[in-house]
Parts: C-alpha cells; structure tokens; sequence
C-alpha cells in the first residue's frame, strides 16, 4: 500500500473524514534525520497530521505545524502542501522515552509542555497563524484543541506511528474525523460509539484493514469518497534557494564567508542535503546584491 490520504464525507454529508497510511512518509523521515524510536512516533504524528491537513484547505494552501515543547526533542515541524509533497524537522532526533508500565513509547514526555503553531499560507493572501498551548504533547490530543479552539471545528484526531523491534517504521497513520456546520446530535452520538469501540490506527492497520476499510468503519459504512491522493516526502530546496538566502546576509558575514572561510557549505535542515558555495560564488552573490 502507497501512502495517501482519503477524503470522504459521511453521515449524510454532517462529517467530513480523512484517514492516512504514511509508512514510507515516516520511515523517510526517520532515515533522513536518524530518529530513534520516541521521535519517530512523535514526529510520524506530526507528519501524518501535516499530509492530512494539506488536503483541508482550498487554493495551493501550504501548511505549516511547528511543534516547540520543553521536552528531550525541543522543537519539530512538518511542512506540506496540495501536491502532497511533505517534509520535516526536527530538533533532537535522539530520543527513546517510553513509559514504564506499558512499555509503549512516551511521545507526551518526549515533547513536554510549549506550543503548537499552525501556519496557513495561500498565494496573494495574508497568511494565517495561530497559536495553540500543548494539551498533551501526544501531537492528536492538541490538533483536536486546536480545530475547536483556532478553527471552531469540532474534530477527533487519531494518530499513531508503531516502531519495530529494528526500529523500522512498522505501520503509521491516522485519522480526522470533523463535523461540519449543522451536524446533527445523532450523527455525534454515532461517532461517539463508533470511536469507542475502534482500536488504534496501528492496531487496525496490523490487523489488516486498509485505509478504505478504515473509512468503512468510522463512517458506519455510510461514505462518499471525495479523493484519494498521494503524499510522499519531498523537500524542494535548491542551490538557487540557499544562494538567495546568502545574498540576505550582512554583508560582514558575507566577507568572513569570502576571506576567511573562503567559501560556505550550507546543509538543508528538511533533507540534509548538502551545498557548497566556492569562494568566487559567493562574491558573484555579494556583487550582484547590488
Ligand atoms: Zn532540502
């Protein structure tokens, strides 16, 4: 199975529904930033939200979710957009908390109390932000705060990333449950029961569901399917990018770059993919600043 998202309404068109497989999403993340197993499950949160979220918005929407907690991680974001193309970061990879009785892994303490910010840009509009306390750290919990306190949108958020024993991503992916305006009582007490009764994401997706069958399930049986679409890990940077934010810098820092280090290797904080500029590029940067 590719990763993608569906999107379907439900309950006769009260419910809107997203649900995700982001494996491969993941498990790219993972190898990119060599997270360990704590910070692979809260940054695959993350990132699963993230490629839902691209699809919720109209207009080339490019979405944003910065994650700052004063947990061992510190800080993580994931940036998406309407072509499906995600990427992340993350401030310390290195991180595997799980909780003693359980033994399962300890995202809430992982990411520790702070903030979630949500960033929403569309070409030619103001872009808009906002700002939300960490309800849990467990990443759902305090999307679901956020769709009902920044966007007055009633949600359930189910999230979840399980690593394996070799600390491969085994399975990763969620849901979005929200209501739309008008929805009914019934329709919310349908949901409640339906949500009470299901097992993680993971779980369902270890006992062999698909996606669709997900959807099934939550939906009561009961959905149209909107769309389905592909997502996959993409960071889009360039040398021309990284040259325009060089040509950005004082020009004092330009010159320690030319005469003393006599050069610059920049690495991309989304994919590590390293640039190099020579001495000479980097006057021509500088020269043509004016
Ligand atoms: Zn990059």
């Amino acid at each position: 199975m590719n990763d993608h998202v569906l999107i379907a309404t439900a309950y006769h068109s009260e419910v809107r529904i997203y649900v995700a497989y982001t494996k491969s999403l993941v498990e790219e993340a993972r190898n990119i930033h060599h997270t360990w197993p704590t910070a692979s499950a809260a940054l695959g949160r993350l990132l699963t939200a993230g490629a839902m979220m691209s699809f919720m918005y109209k207009d080339n929407t490019q979405i944003s979710l910065k994650v700052s907690g004063d947990g061992p991680i510190g800080a993580m974001s994931v940036e998406s957009n309407t072509l499906g193309e995600i990427r992340a970061d993350i401030k310390d990879p290195s991180v595997y908390l799980i909780h003693n009785d359980t033994h399962k892994l300890a995202v809430g303490q992982a990411v520790g109390n702070g903030y979630l910010t949500v960033l929403r840009k569309q070409p030619y509009k103001m872009p808009y932000t906002s700002t939300i306390d960490l309800r849990t750290g467990e990443i759902g919990d305090d999307l679901t705060y956020y769709f009902a306190v920044s966007e007055q949108t009633p949600s359930s958020v189910g999230l979840g990333v399980l690593v394996d024993p070799d600390q491969s991503i085994k399975q990763a992916g969620g849901f979005i449950i929200q209501l739309l305006p008008g929805a009914s009582e019934e329709t919310i007490v349908k949901i409640e029961n339906v949500l009470s009764k299901i097992s993680s994401v993971t779980d369902m997706f270890e006992e062999g569901l698909t996606t669709h069958a997900i959807l099934d399930k939550l939906s009561s049986g009961d959905f149209k399917l909107l769309s389905s679409s592909s997502i996959y890990y993409h960071c889009g940077c360039t040398k021309t990018l990284f040259g325009e934010s060089i040509a950005k810098l004082d020009d004092q820092v330009l010159d320690t770059l030319i005469n003393e280090d006599e050069g610059a290797e920049i690495v991309c904080h989304y994919c590590k993919k390293g640039y190099n500029f020579t001495k000479q590029e980097l006057i021509d940067i500088k020269m043509n600043k004016r």
